[in-house]
């Protein structure tokens, strides 16, 4: 290596192109260049530059996904609200007359039907309106 060697890279400015005053201290293909205009050293750089933008991206892509996802869920649940209340309505009015119900009476065993049906109502409204994927 010789320490005469300017760096070879052509700067443009104002119109004008000028040579790089640094020393051009590594080779590359015949020419010399300064640590900053190294071709390797620029891609390698400009690679590494692309990569953080990259994961950088992807992370905040990966959160948007997550925050609409969580949006979307709440959502869902809060719809099921109604549904939720008027289950439970139907399943406490249904309740006051299961506690008198009497097996041989025919009024009464339609009104046993309709609290287990009441109770199965409430009971898959909860489930509807669980967050998605928890246990029930
Ligand atoms: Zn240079």
């Amino acid at each position: 290596m010789n320490e005469q060697h300017k760096c070879s890279r052509k700067i443009s400015k104002d119109g004008h192109s000028y040579q790089c005053s640094k020393t051009g201290k590594l080779e590359h293909e015949g020419r010399f260049y300064c640590g900053l205009h190294h071709p390797p050293t620029v891609i390698a750089k400009r690679k590494a530059r692309d990569a953080a933008w990259t994961e950088k991206f992807d992370a905040e892509y990966k959160a948007r996904k997550i925050a609409e996802a969580e949006r979307l869920e709440e959502k869902r649940r809060a719809s099921l609200f109604p549904d939720l209340l008027a289950a439970l309505q139907r399943l406490i009015a249904t309740d006051d007359a299961h506690a008198t119900i009497h097996a041989e009476d025919e009024d009464d065993v339609a009104r046993m039907l309709e609290y287990a049906a009441a109770f199965d109502n409430a009971r898959a409204a909860i489930a509807r309106a669980l967050p998605q994927g928890a246990p029930e």
